[in-house]
């Protein structure tokens, strides 16, 4: 039986952090959400005012930003902590979508984050999901996951997020962030958004949660196994 990281990569609202989450969950593997990382990161920039563009003002930011993650047993789920304070909806609001892929595009907050994420990787067992994690943070993972879906189920799928949260969103101002945001991952120039070589395209626009989940247990439980 082998230990393994599942990098889990693909395009914004496709369902990434949902399906890692519970596959991490049925392999008894840890979750690690890196794209809120730097939603922590983006937090911090607006509620300090930080110039992302200055790179002094940059580094001496990153150096006050502790991220961490806990486990809530209660909840099942792995909640993630800015400065030991529980960060939730605080970093899913439409003012840190508008803000978030500006500033991962920073080789100086990117380099910190995927050096924090290599760290937390180091005891394999662990499902990371992301822009870059199959092909910058875990080159060598065991399983990459590169997913897609069809640009108006994502924004109607982020609609309903949003507004089970509370927050009443038009579905074209949404369907606008998204396709920025994977516009400003795929054309970056650091570590831009790319399927890696060895990656399975999992398409989710017609799977229901529960079937991309099987799909990817079920192949990393014959790697686990099977080696
Ligand atoms: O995954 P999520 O949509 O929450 O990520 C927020 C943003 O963080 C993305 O739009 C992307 O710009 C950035 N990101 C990244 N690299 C990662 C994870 C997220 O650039 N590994």
């Amino acid at each position: 039986m082998a230990d393994i990281v599942i990098a889990i990569d693909g395009f914004s609202g496709t369902g990434k952090s949902s399906t890692a989450k519970k596959v991490a969950s049925a392999l008894g593997y840890k979750y690690i959400d890196s794209g809120a990382m730097y939603r922590c990161v983006a937090l911090y920039f607006i509620n300090h005012q930080i110039d992302f563009e200055e790179g002094k003002e940059v580094a001496e930011a990153l150096d006050e930003i502790l991220i961490s993650f806990q486990f809530n047993n209660l909840l099942n789920t792995s909640e993630i902590l800015l400065n030991n304070q529980i960060m939730d909806y605080q970093i899913r609001l439409p003012e840190v979508d508008e803000i978030v892929s500006q500033i991962a595009a920073q080789p100086l907050i990117r380099r910190a984050m995927v050096d924090r994420q290599q760290k937390l990787g180091l005891k394999k067992k662990m499902v990371m999901d992301g822009r870059d994690i199959g092909t910058v943070v875990f080159p060598d993972a065991a399983l990459k996951i590169f997913m897609t879906a069809d640009l108006q189920v994502r924004s109607k799928r982020r609609q309903k997020e949003l507004e089970e949260q509370g927050i009443q969103v038009n579905i074209e101002e949404i369907k606008k962030n998204l396709a920025k945001r994977d516009d400003l991952d795929a054309n970056r120039l650091d570590s831009p958004l790319i399927k890696a070589k060895d990656a399975i395209t999992l398409d989710s626009s017609y799977l229901t949660l529960g079937d991309q989940v099987k799909k990817i247990v079920d192949i990393a439980n014959k790697i686990i196994h099977e080696g």
